[in-house]
């Protein structure tokens, strides 16, 4: 007999887990499909920040200048992998005619109300998921280290100050008392006071995991491999069976656009690959209390435990499964290890996933514009694992033919589908 449920979750990320959460507390009966991979998943590896202000999108209009740079991969904040590129040319489209002054506040304007219910929304996931522990809010510091550079982000400031987003300037001397681990010397920094984080985003992940084992969730430990339209619902074949569902949410994060592609949507959407790698901080280094993006390594360095951090990389456009190219995270690491006090790797190999990316910066949330009962939440590049409890509400209330709370509108599938308007 194939099994049956009212509504399957594909993938068990920050996005799919928290969706299949929500959707059991609406008390739908819920099957979750995820091969059960910790280290595949993008939200096992992220810096956890939770900022209000993670409005501002790749596609900015400080592209154009660096333009030069980034297509000689000479500057570390993206490495571009050249026989990958006609495989995301829509996906380049679509970023170029995004990197506009008007797209970039519109963008802003369309995430704030999502970035600003990410806080409270992981309040809420740690406490029944028993992971408060993890949680701070301690807020994040971009750094600078020169007032060129610092200049350079004017446009940001003044963005984030119209949406009310809370942050201090600070000069190298009070950065350096604010956070006495950095030993490099900034010229400014900008400390974004509303930011928290969550100290090693994985066992958030695992902690949701047995949350929804102990409500009685059900789960499918495997890759689905087909999406059908069948009669009312949706047949799913995966490797070693199939599975009826009434409703579908498709939340395979960065390889959501190949199942959505069968059903003939075709995505604009790229894996924004990221690298990252653990370092002990040196016996004698206060510890680190909140995570810093240096801006002049592109590069962000995040506390995982008193007396360990874990090193970021920028971005890498290539295919997901192609090998790894470790330059990015080794020229981080040498960085880092001037900026604090580290002591020596922890671990073998980096760290390699895919931020799941829609060239506008702006996630794929809302009901597929041909099909009954399938639903799309993906595409949260840089900000998956803070927006992704949010989504999980927004997702639980189109399931239940309610009105979800945070304007979904702007995040329609509609727009990435088909070549954009250059001009
Ligand atoms: C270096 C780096 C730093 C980052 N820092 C931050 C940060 O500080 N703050 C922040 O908010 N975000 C950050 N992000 C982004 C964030 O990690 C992602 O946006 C988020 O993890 C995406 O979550 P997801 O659930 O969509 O995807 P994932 O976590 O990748 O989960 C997708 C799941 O779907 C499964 N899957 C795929 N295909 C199938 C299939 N066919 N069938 C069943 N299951 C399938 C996968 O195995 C996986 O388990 C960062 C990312 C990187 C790489």
């Amino acid at each position: 007999m194939v099994e049956t449920a009212d509504i399957a979750v594909i993938g068990g990320g920050m996005v799919g887990l928290a969706s299949a959460l929500a959707l059991q507390e609406r008390r739908l009966d819920v099957v979750l499909c995820d091969p059960g991979e910790a280290r595949a998943r993008t939200s096992f590896g992220n810096a956890g920040v939770i900022s209000r202000g993670s409005i501002l999108p790749m596609a900015s209009p400080a592209l154009w200048g660096k333009l030069p740079a980034y297509l000689r991969n000479a500057d570390r904040a993206l490495r571009l992998d050249y026989t990958h590129l006609p495989r995301i040319i829509p996906y380049l489209a679509h970023f170029l005619a995004a990197a506009r002054e008007t797209r970039w506040r519109e963008a802003a304007a369309s995430l704030l109300p999502l970035t600003s219910a990410a806080y409270a929304a992981h309040e809420r996931l740690a406490a029944r998921a028993g992971t408060t522990d993890r949680l701070a809010r301690t807020g994040w510091i971009k750094a600078y280290r020169t007032e060129d550079a610092f200049a350079g982000a004017a446009l940001e400031r003044d963005i984030l100050e119209r949406h009310g987003v809370a942050f201090e300037i600070l000069d190298g001397d009070a950065l350096r008392e604010r956070e006495p681990a950095l030993v490099r010397r900034y010229a400014r920094a900008m400390l974004l006071t509303e930011t928290g984080s969550v100290r090693e985003p994985g066992r958030l992940i695992e902690a949701c995991e047995a949350l929804y084992a102990q409500t009685g969730g059900r789960r499918i430990r495997s890759t689905v491999t087909r999406l059908t339209p069948d009669g009312d619902g949706w047949v799913l074949a995966y490797e070693g069976g199939t599975l009826w569902a009434k409703q579908v949410v498709l939340a395979a994060g960065a390889a959501s656009g190949v199942l959505a592609r069968e059903l003939g949507y075709r995505f604009a959407l790229a894996a924004e690959r990221g690298y990252h790698r653990h370092y002990a901080l040196h016996p004698d280094s206060p510890p680190l209390s909140r995570p810093v993006l240096d801006t002049g390594a592109a590069s962000i360095i995040a506390p995982m435990g008193p007396d360990r951090v874990r090193v970021l990389s920028g971005v890498e456009l290539n295919a997901r499964h192609a090998a790894p190219n470790h330059g990015q995270i080794e020229a981080a690491s040498r960085e880092a290890a001037d900026t604090l006090r580290l002591g020596g790797p922890l671990d073998n190999e980096p760290w390699l996933g895919s931020r799941p990316s829609t060239p506008d910066g702006m996630p794929v949330i809302g009901r597929a514009p041909r099909h009954r009962g399938l639903i799309f939440a993906f595409g949260h590049g840089h900000i998956g694992l803070s927006t992704g409890p949010v989504t999980g509400e927004i997702v639980a209330d189109l399931a239940t033919g309610r009105e979800p709370a945070v304007p979904i509108a702007p995040f329609a599938p509609q727009r990435l589908l088909g070549f954009p308007r250059l001009i």
